[in-house]
This record gives structure tokens, C-alpha cells and sequence, in this order.
């Protein structure tokens, strides 16, 4: 028996890591993709090899780590391109997260939360207890990622465009999330959602 995952998920710039946080503050121990793809391309990684040969040495910076941003430009440009980076990272991310997850003491966790962008578009969902899903609005999405990011609003919108739209997500979802308003009212929304999981595991050991 392993902890049951809880997925966690929302277009770029949603409120994940926002709300991830708010997670981890109940005590929920929190997978993020995000984290383990910058993992698996760390200086002397196979994975940042692989990266290399597939792009190039011009996507390292001089100290050696991969120039995020500059990969980030060049495969949100070209969709091809895109497949590639992806076809290195994510087998590497979810090896490294199935690892991770074998590392959770049983018994030490009601449910661990697996933080990623992707999950509905690579149907992982499917294998996880529950599905969380930050909702909000495109156009508010492109002020954030632009506000952030320091990108134009044409960057912005092929971020968003490489992506599953939102719909899809909500699809899937088993919870939502609306974080198009104020900071202030995700606490309210989280702690609701945490008390659902848990009855619902709870329901499931019945
Ligand atoms: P990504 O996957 O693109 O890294 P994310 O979905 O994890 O992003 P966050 O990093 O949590 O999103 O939030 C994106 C930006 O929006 C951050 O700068 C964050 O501080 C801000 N933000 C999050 N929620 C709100 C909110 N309710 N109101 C205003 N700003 C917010």
C-alpha cells in the first residue's frame, strides 16, 4: 500500500504553487514537477545530456546549468521542438516522482499532493485518488504570466496555448479551485477542499 496522491493542477500562472503552499501549511507533504524537472536536468545529470544533444550547447549558460529561459523561448515557438524537450523531461520526472512518493513514510500522511502543469494533458489523473484544479480566468491568467514573467502578451498567450484549455482541466477535476479573486479567499476554499479529500478517504477505508 502506498499514501494516495492527490493531484494538483491549473494552467500556467493558475495559483499551483500558491495553493500548494496552502497544502503544505495543513501538513500534506507536497510532490512539485516543477521542482524535480529542474532536477532532472541539474548540472552533470544524464537528463541535462540528453538535453544538450537534442538543443545544443548554446542552451547552457557559462556556468554550465541549462538556460531555462532560452529553452523556454525556443520550444513555446515551435511545437516540435516542444515534443522533444518534453519526451527527455517527463519519463525523468515521473521516475524521479514515483521515487519520491516511495519515500513517504506510510501511515506518516492522510494523502501527498503531486503539483504539476500537465497532468490532465498526460492523463496521469487517472491513477491519482483525487484531482484538484486551480481555476481561473484566461485573461486574468495572461496579466498574471505577464506581470511575473516580464513577457508580452504574445508570449503569453502561446504559454497558455500550449496547454490543454482550462475546460479540459475542469473536466477532470474533482475539486476546483477559483483563485480568480483575492488572496484572501483561497484559506477558506483550501481548508474545504482538505476536509473533502479527507472524508473521502475515509469513505473509501469503509
Ligand atoms: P506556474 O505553473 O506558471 O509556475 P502557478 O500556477 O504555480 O504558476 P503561482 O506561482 O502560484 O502560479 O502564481 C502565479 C502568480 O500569480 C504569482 O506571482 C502569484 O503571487 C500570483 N497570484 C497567485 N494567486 C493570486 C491571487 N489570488 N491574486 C493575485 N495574484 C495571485
Amino acid at each position: 500500500m502506498t499514501v494516495p496522491v492527490v493531484g494538483l493542477t491549473g494552467g500556467i500562472a493558475s495559483g499551483k504553487s500558491t495553493v500548494a503552499r496552502a497544502f503544505a501549511q495543513r501538513g500534506i507533504p507536497v510532490i512539485d514537477a516543477d521542482v524535480l524537472s529542474r532536477e532532472v536536468v541539474a548540472v552533470g545529470s544524464e537528463g541535462l545530456a540528453a538535453v544538450v544533444s537534442e538543443f545544443g550547447a548554446e542552451v547552457l549558460l557559462p556556468d554550465g546549468t541549462l538556460d531555462r529561459k532560452a529553452v523556454a523561448a525556443r520550444v513555446f515557438a515551435d511545437p516540435t521542438l516542444r515534443l522533444k524537450l518534453n519526451a527527455i523531461v517527463h519519463p525523468r520526472v515521473a521516475q524521479l516522482s514515483a521515487k519520491r512518493l516511495t519515500e513517504v513514510p506510510e501511515g506518516s500522511t492522510p494523502y501527498v499532493m503531486y503539483e504539476a502543469p500537465l497532468i490532465v494533458e498526460n492523463g496521469l489523473h487517472h491513477g491519482m485518488h483525487a484531482l484538484v484544479v486551480v481555476a481561473i480566468e484566461p485573461s486574468l491568467q495572461i496579466e498574471r504570466v505577464m506581470a511575473r514573467d516580464g513577457i508580452d502578451r504574445e508570449g503569453a498567450e502561446a504559454r497558455l496555448r500550449a496547454q490543454a484549455p482550462l475546460e479540459r482541466k475542469l473536466a477532470a477535476a474533482t475539486y476546483i479551485i477559483d483563485n480568480g479573486k483575492e488572496l484572501s479567499a483561497l484559506p477558506a476554499q483550501v481548508d474545504d477542499v482538505h476536509a473533502k479529500i479527507l472524508s473521502r478517504l475515509g469513505e473509501q477505508r469503509r
